[in-house]
């Protein structure tokens, strides 16, 4: 039997999927591991991922375009304010809009209100329960029959981005309703962005990572030289971390400059593994003050 309307099976599909969801819920997790290489920055805090990522997933018979996507919430200034325009904006370029929670925390009423405003959009819409191995199994259950609730026929596939448990099952569900289509990246790219951004992003997840209070939301980091030398099978990096105030910068280099160097030490192990090659990075801190203000120096900064 087969029927005209139907897709056929063997069509290559290909299209954008945008992953929204709150800050926190492991939306870079779930990028990094789909691609088993890190682009985006993880850190437990809130909001490490200030601009749109995309990551490119080839499979042999479909190209799934990632929207890694600035966490979806309340705006609270003037960055907050651009990252929430860009989550909403990169679902008006999306073919599927793939809806990220926390398996391990209850619904709130932030994720009321995006499950109110994904039944406004005319795209296929996916629930993702992530960190499922965070949960005992049968307390998914009264999570999921909740969410069935917010979204009607909304199909939910538990997962775990950590540990990669059932991707495979979410990267199938996401396919078969992906249009028919080309790939169109070659299959060995797995990002747009380039090296010096995600070599920028690593330094920035370190910082996040090893600074506490305000200084992690003040910071930008921008590459200024990135010199490969074959000849040495190594790459030279100078980058500067750019801080909001004098009293931020004396936080970030640590006593004695303990911090910033293990800043460099955690990000050089990174980037050695990013680029296969020894890597000499030199980190510089400079006071641009109020720069989360200044719309122009965000956009400067790639936001
Ligand atoms: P984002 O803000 O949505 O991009 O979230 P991140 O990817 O930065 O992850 C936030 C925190 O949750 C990090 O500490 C991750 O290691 C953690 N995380 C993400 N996915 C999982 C998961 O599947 N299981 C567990 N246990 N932790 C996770
Ligand atoms: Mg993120």
């Amino acid at each position: 039997m087969s029927d005209a309307s139907a897709p056929r099976e063997s069509a290559h599909r290909s299209g954008y999927v945008a992953i929204l969801g709150r800050p926190n819920v492991g939306k870079s997790t779930l990028l990094n591991q789909v691609l088993g290489r890190k682009i985006a920055a993880v850190t437990p805090k809130p909001q490490t991922t200030r601009r749109r990522l995309l990551g490119i997933k080839t499979l042999p018979a479909a190209q799934i375009l990632f929207f890694d996507t600035p966490g979806i919430h309340q705006p609270r200034d003037l960055m907050n304010e651009r990252m929430v325009a860009l989550a909403k904006q990169s679902l008006a370029d999306a073919d599927l809009a793939l809806w990220l929670l926390d398996a391990s925390a209850a619904l709130e009423t932030a994720d009321r209100n995006i499950a109110e405003w994904l039944r406004t959009v005319s795209l296929p819409v996916k629930v993702a329960l992530n960190k499922i191995d965070r949960v005992q199994k049968g307390q998914l259950l009264p999570l999921m029959a909740e969410i069935a609730t917010l979204l009607p026929d909304c199909e939910i596939i538990p997962i775990s981005a950590l540990t990669g448990e059932s991707i495979d099952v979410l990267l199938q569900v996401i396919v078969a309703a992906l249009p028919e289509g080309p790939a169109y990246y070659p299959g060995d790219e797995i990002t747009d962005e380039s090296e010096r951004g995600i070599v920028a992003e690593i330094v920035r997840e370190k910082v996040m990572l090893e600074t506490r209070d305000e200084v992690p939301y003040a910071v930008a980091v921008t590459i200024d030289t990135f010199e490969e030398k074959p000849e040495k099978q190594l790459v030279v990096i100078n980058a500067t971390i750019h801080v909001e105030r004098e009293s931020q910068k004396p936080i970030v280099i640590g006593n004695r400059g303990t911090r910033i160097k293990r800043i460099g030490q955690l990000a050089r192990a990174d980037i050695e593994e990013l680029l296969s090659c020894r890597v000499f990075l030199e980190l510089f801190v400079r006071v641009q003050p109020g720069w989360t203000k200044q719309l122009a120096r965000l956009r400067e900064f790639g936001l």
